[in-house]
């Protein structure tokens, strides 16, 4: 056995940023992914600014500017109000060398990181390697694949999503809730742009709340995402079919030419984060140890982070210094799930779905101060650009 290979399962953002950060301290990796190669699944597209700051000595923001679309800019409206609110993340230039979103698709990120990631020979990635069973000794851990393949290391880092096999294989609870309707993601060409939207944009409505941003797709001119809540009530089929899609863009913003829909894709959410992100050699990131709703874009930025934290503390445990670092990342990171990642993506869907006249006429009146006032903008954006919480999760010993 390697006494020092780390073991990453899952090859998504979270695994291979993981696998990334030991590969450059040293540390020899080998990720398994049940995939049978890369994916393009329409889920994340926006990168915050300390994600860029993070990626960019390994030169992976360099490759996301090539690929993404820059949103400086992003509105609170209201459905029937138009614009609430608007934030320039430019305010925020004497903080971060990236005073902006990035928009680019999470699959284009996984592709880079495993283009990086090859010119390692310490690194491999082994696709089609679905990990079923991960146990450990004082010394060691073993993690065997369906096809009855061992690997062993001297950790495992389970980076396998929001139904991690390596969360489960430890019996670590993942408390929370579930909600009740699924989002619906609609993606058309139609550039909202056109009719003043930012190019991330949050739609509050009693009745059907929606968000929509750009993401680059194909390459210039880019497409839009138009997320919408849906009843319980209905199915799957119905929610996906182009025709019910094609009436929620039509009652969003009516037309006289029908909108082009390039697919719809349904999503069940859940707010929920694992009791521990380690139990003894085995370690927790991004969703395996933590998921939620995707309004304000920071489910897979939150993973990155737990990334580069868990991998740079390995990296040092590897290198002689005391496992209590692994603690720390423990500590750390699942203070801030809870404080920031939890809190700021509930209360988002709480301010976008307000039906309570009173409570939503306060809420925008508050959301329309704090873009007035320059002083309670920069605290705000420092907030949902997400730097707050990574100066949190420093301060916790
Ligand atoms: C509609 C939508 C929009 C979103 N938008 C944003 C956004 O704008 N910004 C943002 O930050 N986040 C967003 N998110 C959240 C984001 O997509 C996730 O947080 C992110 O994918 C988490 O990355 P991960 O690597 O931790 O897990 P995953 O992306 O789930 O990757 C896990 C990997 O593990 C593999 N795997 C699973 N089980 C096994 C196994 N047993 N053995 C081996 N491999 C396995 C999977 O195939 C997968 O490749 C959005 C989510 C949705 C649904």
């Amino acid at each position: 056995m390697s006494d020092r290979r780390v073991i990453i399962c899952g090859a998504g953002p979270s695994g291979l940023t993981a696998a990334l950060f030991l590969s450059r301290a040293g540390v020899p990796v080998t990720v398994l992914e049940s995939r049978e190669g890369l994916y393009d699944d329409p889920r994340a597209a926006t990168f915050h600014p300390p994600t860029m700051e993070m990626f960019a000595e390994s030169g992976v923001t360099k490759r996301l500017h090539e690929l993404g679309i820059l949103c400086p800019r992003w509105q609170f409206r209201g459905r029937d109000e138009g614009i609430i609110a608007e934030f320039d993340l430019g305010i925020l230039a004497d903080v971060t060398p990236y005073p902006y979103r990035l928009q680019c698709e999470q699959h284009k990120l996984v592709a880079v990181l495993a283009d990086i990631l090859a010119g390692f020979s310490t690194c491999d990635i082994h696709y089609g390697a679905t990990v079923e069973t991960v146990s450990q000794t004082s010394d060691g851990v073993t993690v065997t694949t369906a096809d009855g393949t061992e690997y062993q290391g001297a950790y495992v880092i389970g980076a396998d999503g929001g139904r991690s096999v390596v969360r489960k294989s430890q019996d670590i609870d993942f408390a929370g809730f579930t909600y009740q309707e699924r989002f619906l993601v609609i993606t058309t060409p139609t550039d909202f742009e056109q009719q003043g939207f930012a190019l991330s944009c949050y739609v509050s409505d009693p009745a059907e709340w929606c968000a929509l941003f750009k993401v680059p797709g194909a390459g210039p001119p880019g497409i839009w995402r138009v997320v919408f809540p849906t009843k319980p009530e209905h199915t799957a089929e119905e929610l996906l079919d182009f025709a019910s899609a094609q009436q929620r863009l039509q009652g969003f913003i009516p037309r006289e030419q029908p909108y082009s829909i390039v697919h719809t894709n349904l999503y069940t959410v859940h707010q929920r984060v694992a009791s521990t992100y380690r139990s003894g050699r085995v370690l927790l990131a991004g969703d395996a140890a933590h998921v939620n709703n995707p309004l304000g874009g920071m489910g897979m930025n939150f993973g990155i982070h737990d990334a580069v934290s868990v991998a740079t503390k390995l990296a040092r445990v590897l290198n002689g210094e005391s496992d209590e670092l692994l603690n720390l990342y423990d500590r750390q990171r699942r203070h801030v799930a809870n404080a920031f990642l939890q809190a700021m993506t509930i209360q988002n869907k709480r301010v976008l779905e307000e039906k309570d006249p009173v409570q939503r006429d306060m809420r925008l009146n508050e959301m329309r101060e704090t873009a007035k006032d320059p002083a309670k903008a920069r605290t705000f954006l420092l907030r949902t650009a997400m730097f707050e919480g990574i100066w949190a999760a420093e301060k916790v010993a």
